[in-house]
């Protein structure tokens, strides 16, 4: 195995660095030397086959997973067993099941975070959690319990949740997997102007005209290795490897 070098300081432009990551689980190996930066305000799409490791790589950025060799940054914090917090601070997350306090109203769920963790007044945090509503455009639905809510609202919900703590970079582990066909639009829509804004952005999705349009590169990854890093130009008209070619054969 190679030795990681300290090589990654803490940098100006990068949102996220890893070099040499590996994650194991027993015996398993999950990630396998996984090098990757991410520039501030850039959107990565990360796809690959079931099983590739890709969630694992998310979680590894926000600390949900600890990896086992090599270095992870964000934002210039170097990603510790004492870190973990802070590194975890500068990150947003949002799953594809929503994960939204079922017993919470939604503006509830927006301002928990912010009051416990920032120590932000209740004043203060409402505010804000209702421009990040009518940000995503469910304002109307503040008062409401999650499950009034359609699945894409829901969604669009767990995106201003997880803005209210002010992330600098938001990752996304198939947002619109779970969603009815006529709502994943709307999630993706929003997606879309939050990376328009300059949000740097890590997006495991397998909606490839998301990544088409949006994603600044795309990153392939297959048996926990990321095996293409391209222009989406270029990854969706000329994949180099055969197992690229494979995988978008079977999903476009
Ligand atoms: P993907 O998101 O690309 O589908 P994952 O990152 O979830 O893949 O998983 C990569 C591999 O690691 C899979 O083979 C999965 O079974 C394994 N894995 C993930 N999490 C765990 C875990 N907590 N314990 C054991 N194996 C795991
Ligand atoms: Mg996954």
């Amino acid at each position: 195995m190679k030795t990681t070098t300290r090589s990654a300081g803490p940098a100006g432009e990068w949102a996220v660095r890893m070099e040499g990551v590996y994650k194991r689980f027993g015996d398993f190996t999950a990630l396998r030397e996984v090098d990757l930066t991410v520039k501030k305000g850039e959107t990565v799409v990360i796809c690959g086959p079931s099983g590739s490791g890709k969630s694992t790589l998310i979680r590894c950025v926000n600390g949900t997973e600890r990896h086992d060799d090599g270095l992870i940054y964000v934002n210039g914090i170097e990603m510790t067993k004492a870190n973990v917090d802070k590194v975890r601070r500068e990150t947003g997350m949002v799953f594809q099941n929503f994960n939204l306090f079922p017993h919470m109203t939604i503006l509830e769920n927006c301002v928990l975070a912010p009051m416990s963790t920032l120590k932000m007044p209740r004043k203060e945090a409402e505010a804000l959690a209702m421009a990040l509503l009518q940000k995503v455009r469910v304002e109307d639905q503040a008062r409401k319990f999650p499950s009034q809510l359609s699945g894409g609202q829901q969604q669009r919900v767990a995106i201003a949740r997880a803005l209210a703590m002010n992330p600098k970079v938001m990752l996304f582990d198939e947002p619109t997997s779970a969603l009815d066909p006529e709502m994943v639009k709307e999630v993706l829509e929003t997606m879309k102007s939050l990376a328009q804004e300059g949000m740097t952005m890590m997006c495991v999705t397998h909606e490839m005209g998301f990544a088409r349009e949006v994603s600044d590169r795309v990153i392939f990854m297959n048996e926990g290795q990321i095996m293409e890093i391209e222009k989406p130009e270029a990854f969706f008209s000329n994949p180099k490897s055969e197992r690229a070619r494979l995988f978008l054969s079977q999903i476009i």
